[in-house]
């Protein structure tokens, strides 16, 4: 059997001292990852709503405290990557560390931690439309008793897939290998790889962030994928925040200029991937080339049969992953994989890789809706049914808004804009007096197209893939479509009409 090894007991650094749980809120708030807390940051400073965050864990920080592997960063700048509102003084790609350090200083400096509940898990939400309110029931996960808190609204800040459970496909002979297995959202504390081999099956951005931090101390490491991923190589530093900083120009306007280059980039290279893919690829395998050794099989093993941008591009600072492969300290291995031995891995091709240590980076299970079981008047919602509105809201669901960030942007441009978006809606509805919002699809859209949550022919991850699905569907115009773009939407979600028919307002 393998030492199959999960993460020892977190560390409580931040230990639940909230006061008790509020009986009744304007606005419920479900995870205190960086969408949870940028939707409290808004609630907070632009409104007068009463509301909690939920979150399940120890602490806040979403992602950033459930990855605890070597080297865990970033791979967006945290220009964007940061909020709108608070300005990034580092370099640009962050450490887990410096993230918490900042979602931290938000917490503080907006006194926010006081709203926020540790381990209290959101299981159930029924919606009552006798009483336009929602009874929402949350586990305490300390003494594993039950409450109810009645919302006027919930919103969904539980980002996309489940802290508590990674995903591992199922091989053959996986109980045969006598090593030890890793994944690398279970990272044990005490994981000795020193002088060890490891194997690191998967080429995303968690496998390139865990070699480079581990390869120089390990015997060696080899990237096992079974097909590549593209990689953008950049230092790590942004050139016109260092300037704007040296002429003394105030944070908060370089943080702004720098994003709206860095967006306008990103637009940029966005489209080219979309109109010129072939030209977008050979600019990318240029740029790793000369970093390779000679003679290393750049098209075997970074050149994907997918487009640029079909899933996400992976950054490297300063090229660090291929360091060690022109160091010898690690290498790449692009095959299938057969079996499970008991000292390694036996490939389609019949290369045998031994191994101490294998780790598993190969993704997430996704998360629907944070697995609460939602209900409307008694009936069970399942969002496969849905439609969504503005990949925010969903067709016959009352009172909930959903937070869904970008693939090929950062999470929070989209975290940020919808906050905005749903403080309008709840500042439109005391305005009309309305205690219900429902989004509905109009007379003439019932036989209107619908589509996946999102078209694997624009973006295709396995992850996304395998839960198409269990996700809401949506329509092939807006208001009914979840857009992809930060330069689409930043100019028509603040302009959306909410009087267009498609909002039921009650
Ligand atoms: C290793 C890694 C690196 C990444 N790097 C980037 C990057 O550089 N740029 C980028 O744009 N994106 C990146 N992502 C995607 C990343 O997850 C998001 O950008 C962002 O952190 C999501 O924030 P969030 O607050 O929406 O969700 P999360 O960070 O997933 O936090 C959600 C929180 O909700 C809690 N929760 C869930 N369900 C419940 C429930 N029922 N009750 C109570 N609490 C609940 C969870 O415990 C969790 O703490 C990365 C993801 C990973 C895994």
């Amino acid at each position: 059997m393998p030492d199959t090894v999960t993460a020892p007991p977190k560390s409580a650094a931040l230990d639940a001292t909230s006061p008790a749980l509020p009986r009744e809120v304007d606005v419920l708030i479900v995870g205190a990852g960086i969408s949870g807390i940028g939707a409290a940051y808004h609630l907070a400073t632009v409104t007068e709503k009463s509301f909690v965050v939920l979150e399940t864990q120890e602490t806040f920080g979403g992602t950033w405290w459930t990855h605890r592997y070597p080297g865990v960063r970033s791979d967006s700048d945290l220009f964007t990557f940061g909020y709108r509102f608070k300005p990034w003084v580092g370099a640009p790609i962050a450490s887990a560390g410096e993230i918490l350090k900042y979602l931290a200083e938000v917490l503080e400096e907006n006194d926010l931690e006081r709203h926020i509940h540790y381990r209290h898990r959101v299981t159930q939400a029924r919606w009552s439309s006798d009483l336009g309110r929602w009874a929402v029931t949350v586990k305490d996960l300390a003494t594993d008793q039950e409450h109810d808190i009645s919302a006027g609204f919930i919103w969904m800040c539980q980002g996309y897939y489940r802290h508590g459970e990674a995903y591992t496909p199922e091989w053959e002979g996986f109980d045969r290998y006598k090593g030890t297995i890793v994944h690398p959202q279970r990272w044990p504390e005490d994981l000795d790889y020193i002088d060890k081999r490891v194997v690191v099956i998967g080429s995303g951005a968690t496998a390139a962030t865990l070699i480079p931090a581990i390869a120089p101390e390990a015997a060696h490491v080899t990237m096992l994928q079974r097909s590549p991923t593209f990689y953008f190589v950049r230092p790590n530093v942004n050139e016109l925040a260092n300037t704007l900083r040296e002429l003394d120009i105030p944070d908060e306007w370089t943080h702004e200029i720098v994003r709206r280059k860095i967006t306008h980039d990103m637009d940029a290279i966005t489209r080219l991937s979309f109109e010129s893919p072939d030209f977008l690829r050979e600019f990318l395998l240029d740029t790793i080339r000369p970093l390779l050794p000679e003679g290393f099989d750049v098209e075997r093993h970074f050149s994907p049969t997918y487009r640029p941008w079909q899933q996400r591009i992976a950054v490297l600072p300063e090229g660090d992953l291929f360091r060690c492969i022109r160091d010898g300290k690690a290498s790449v291995v692009t095959d299938q994989i057969e079996c499970f031995t008991e000292n390694g891995i036996r490939l389609a091709s019949g290369e045998e890789l031994a191994a101490d240590i294998i780790i598993t980076a190969t993704g997430f299970n996704m998360s629907v809706l944070g697995d609460v079981d939602f209900s409307v008047d008694g009936r069970t919602v399942d969002f496969a049914d849905t439609v969504t509105y503005r990949g925010i809201m969903f067709t016959g669901v009352p009172n909930l808004a959903y937070v869904f960030g970008y693939f090929r942007a950062s999470w929070t441009l989209r975290a940020d804009l919808i906050s905005d978006f749903v403080v309008h809606l709840l500042e439109h509805m005391d305005e009309v007096g309305a205690k219900s919002v429902t989004p509905h699809l109009r007379e003439d859209e019932l036989d209107m197209r619908l589509g996946p949550w999102v078209d694997p022919e624009n973006f295709n991850p396995g992850y996304l893939t395998r839960s198409l699905h269990l996700l809401p569907k949506q329509g092939d115009h807006d208001p009914w479509r979840l857009l992809h773009e930060y330069g689409q939407e930043k100019d028509l979600l603040p302009t959306a009409d909410l009087e267009d028919g498609s909002l039921i307002f009650k």
